[in-house]
């Protein structure tokens, strides 16, 4: 059983490549909703931005099946289907997309320098919309079997666990939306969740508990992943009365939150105890001209349409950062 994970590849228009300057006006860090739309918003003022994707675009909404609650698709839209149709809009208006890492970023020199794979970028200024990576559980057998029964993306590997026993780690809405996709595919499936309660909103709530594949399982922990070559199961314990126990699984998702993906930043940007970039109301962070929108600044809410909305700002921002010198 191969397991794929899927992310949107360049398109025709992609150009960023032949075209990088020496200094460049605008660079985004980050091919997510929050990086397209900062993107879209800097083309449409001939900022011409390259965007540094990193090796995979579409960020966390990429690998969500169906998003219900972004504004004007009334039937939902597919995550992956809208991070593209956001990173074709900002490429038809002149962003340039490169599928390229960074590993290491100089802000304390002016331009800013940012080394990538590819080589050394240098920037008047910097939007840094690297998103947030799902947590781990960090019990023993997560590592060793990622992509071998352990996944952190339904949309990616559900496929694969068609007529199989899956768990599902996590009580807020991702583990439930995740979930009841899930059970498409799965003969059985059981969350796994630390309180009797979930923190998903009312209306996933009332779907999980209205589908006849998806069982709980409250007040326990996972305490180990279990398997020879590929996941079997899992080890678990009650939280309120100590028994431990065994559930027999193929397949492992975990969905207990996000991390934001900031790294790279320390000791260069401000970051909270969250490792969350601290950034104003205007999308600035504590260096001038270096801006930060999406989940990586967002300890809050972490929702498409807010992270392409401080994108859209902190684009803006940018653009009169630019004007003003
Ligand atoms: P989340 O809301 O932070 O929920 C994480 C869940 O995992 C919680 O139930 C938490 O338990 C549990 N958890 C955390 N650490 C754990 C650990 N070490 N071991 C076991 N369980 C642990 O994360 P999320 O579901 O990924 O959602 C992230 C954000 O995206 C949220 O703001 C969410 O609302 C948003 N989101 C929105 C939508 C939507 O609008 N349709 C869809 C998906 C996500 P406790 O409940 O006990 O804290």
């Amino acid at each position: 059983m191969e397991e794929i994970s899927f992310s949107l590849t360049p398109s025709d228009g992609a150009r960023g490549d032949e075209e990088r300057r020496e200094v460049e006006d605008l660079v985004i860090i980050g091919g997510g909703p929050a990086g397209f739309t900062a993107a879209l918003y800097a083309a449409r003022a001939l900022l011409s931005p390259l965007v540094l994707v990193g090796q995979a675009a579409g960020g966390q909404a990429a690998t969500t099946d169906v998003m219900e609650n972004y504004p004007g698709f009334p039937e939902g839209v597919g995550g992956l289907a809208l991070a593209q149709s956001m990173q074709d809009q900002a490429e038809r208006f002149g962003a340039r997309m490169v599928f390229d890492q960074v590993t290491a970023v100089d802000f304390s020199t002016r331009p800013f320098r940012l080394t990538t794979w590819g080589g050394e970028v240098r920037a008047q200024t910097v939007i840094v919309a690297t998103g947030a990576l799902p947590r781990k559980l960090g019990v023993p057998g997560e590592e060793k079997f990622i992509g071998r029964g352990v996944s952190f993306c339904a949309t990616c590997d559900g496929f694969f666990y068609k007529d199989r026993d899956v768990v599902v780690v996590g009580g807020g809405d991702s583990a439930v939306e995740e979930g009841i996709f899930l059970t498409r595919f799965a003969r059985t499936l059981k969350v796994v969740h630390r309180r009797d309660q979930l923190r998903a909103i009312k209306l996933n709530q009332e779907r999980a508990f209205a589908n006849p594949k998806m069982r709980f399982v409250w007040d326990t922990v996972v305490e180990e992943v279990l398997g020879e070559d590929r996941v079997t199961g899992v080890r678990v314990r009650n939280v309120k009365t100590g028994q431990e126990d065994v559930i027999a699984a193929h397949g492992v998702f975990v969905y207990i939150g996000l991390l934001p993906n900031s790294k790279l930043f320390e000791g260069q940007l401000e970051l909270d105890e969250g490792g969350y970039i601290v950034a104003d109301r205007r999308q600035h962070t504590n260096i001038p001209g270096v801006f930060a929108a999406g989940d990586v600044q967002d300890p809050l809410y972490r929702q498409v349409v807010i992270a392409a909305g401080t994108g859209a700002a902190a684009a803006i921002e940018a653009e009169r950062f630019l004007s003003e010198r």
